[in-house]
């Protein structure tokens, strides 16, 4: 198999002839891995993958060779956020849209959702939960079909019976029906593993669980837990089966403490984490995803009126401004932090607000885009591939005007995007 791949390979280098290398001129470049702003670096490309990383401004010999200049800029790897949801965008008519749109309507939102999100410098994402055009979307993405992030997806999230991701959740007796594990309802150990397998039939990379209330969801408690620790734990044993790590929404301490002895890799939110399971966390090797930015969304949108239905506002006020406060102490306690927004909550493309949130709340510019490249990229199993700007590394690239480590807001501004050694903005 091996000797067949490499004559392929071979075979195809010979017949595009002299391969055209890429040279990015970078003035200042951030490696991740040693968490060090270097200056006058040349990135070479070739293909879609890194080839080398060499000290002062480098060109190549062949007539052909593209230098991208990049002096005034600054250079680090295609940033990863842990948590969006590409298929929807937060507006007023977003819970009457679940009656009026079909999956192609879905399908053609969330192709303009993809294409600001990598707009913005997020070369991956990992995507928890949808309808199941999720699964799609990252297909279409993969195979070049349509322009987008590298998106890992949990497809369609899990929920016990009235639970956060429960889709009938809120609709009069006739649309409720009885949604079971294929629609990503369980209530026992066997609906779990049920669950989880239907999701790997779906395409799904990873799954998502809803260990307790919501904010959005239209049902009374933002907190209270929802699976049991036998539940959660058939959930993620049987993901570990198929390849596949668990993330699980959380705001309720019970709840993330299920989710964490149960087996999860990460906690979404996390809004009223004690300290106590803060250390089980580390203890667990539990990683956080704080979420900070969608926290600040719902507290302001739930001021607005009618712009959520009336049960989601006290959650929204409680739970909302209470995110950032967690994250502060968790950071400092040394909990695991990876990068992640919740974006489609808040607008598709302004996941970069999260760097400053995560700043202003007492973590160093330097470690947050850590947590957003390698941090990440370490969770979804690919840390041999992205997160650093190193030979070997798949080409995803972008940059900045300012140096993030001076001025964090710069973020919010990627002026820059290279995926797979394709510019996608300049
Ligand atoms: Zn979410």
């Amino acid at each position: 198999m091996k000797k067949i791949s490499l004559i392929v390979l071979l075979l195809s280098l010979s017949l595009s002839g002299i391969s055209q290398n890429t040279y990015l001129h970078c003035g200042k470049l951030i490696d991740t891995q040693k968490g060090k702003v270097l200056t006058e670096m040349t990135v070479v490309v070739l293909k879609d993958k890194i080839v080398s990383v060499e000290t002062g401004y480098v060109s190549g010999q062949n007539s052909d060779d593209v230098i991208i200049d990049l002096k005034t800029k600054t250079v680090m790897p295609g940033l990863i956020d842990m948590h969006v949801h590409i298929e929807h965008e937060t507006n007023p008519k977003r819970y009457i849209q679940k009656y009026t749109l079909n999956d192609a309507d879905v399908a053609f939102n969330s192709l303009r959702f993809a294409k600001v999100t990598l707009d913005a410098g997020f070369t991956t994402v990992r995507d928890l939960g949808g309808s199941g055009v999720n699964i799609s979307l990252r297909n279409a993405i993969n195979s070049g079909k349509v322009v987008g992030p590298r998106i890992f997806t949990a497809g369609k999230a899990l929920a016990s019976t009235g639970g956060h991701a429960d889709p009938t959740n809120g609709n009069r007796k006739e649309l409720i029906g009885n949604p079971g594990p294929k629609e990503g309802v369980v209530n026992s150990i066997e609906d779990a593993k049920k669950a989880v397998r239907q999701r790997y039939k779906n395409g799904a990379d990873c799954i998502k669980i809803t260990a307790t209330g919501g904010v959005l969801s239209v049902a009374k408690s933002g907190s209270n837990p929802q699976f049991t620790l036998e539940e959660v734990k058939a959930i993620c044993e049987t993901a570990k089966d198929y390849g596949m790590h668990v993330a699980a929404h959380a705001h309720g301490d019970e709840g993330i403490q299920r989710a964490i002895i149960g087996g999860i890799k990460t906690v979404e939110h996390g809004t009223l984490m004690s300290e106590e399971t803060m250390e089980l966390m580390k203890k667990y090797d539990a990683y956080y995803v704080p979420t900070i930015t969608a926290g600040k969304e719902v507290e302001g949108k739930a001021k607005i009126k009618g712009f959520y239905p009336e049960i989601v506002v006290p959650k929204a006020l409680a739970i909302g401004p209470q995110i950032q406060k967690t994250f502060a102490k968790a950071y400092k306690k040394g909990v695991g932090i990876a990068f992640g927004t919740d974006a489609g909550v808040f607008k598709h493309g302004e996941n970069a607000k999260e760097f400053g949130f995560m700043v202003e709340a007492g973590m160093p510019a330097m470690e947050t885009i850590q947590s957003a490249t390698i941090t990440n990229a370490k969770i979804l199993e690919m840390d041999d591939k992205i997160g650093q700007i190193k030979a070997g590394f798949i080409a995803d690239i972008v940059a900045t005007n300012d140096d993030p480590t001076q001025h964090i807001s710069t973020m919010e501004q990627v002026v820059f995007v290279m995926k797979e050694g394709k510019v996608y903005k300049e």
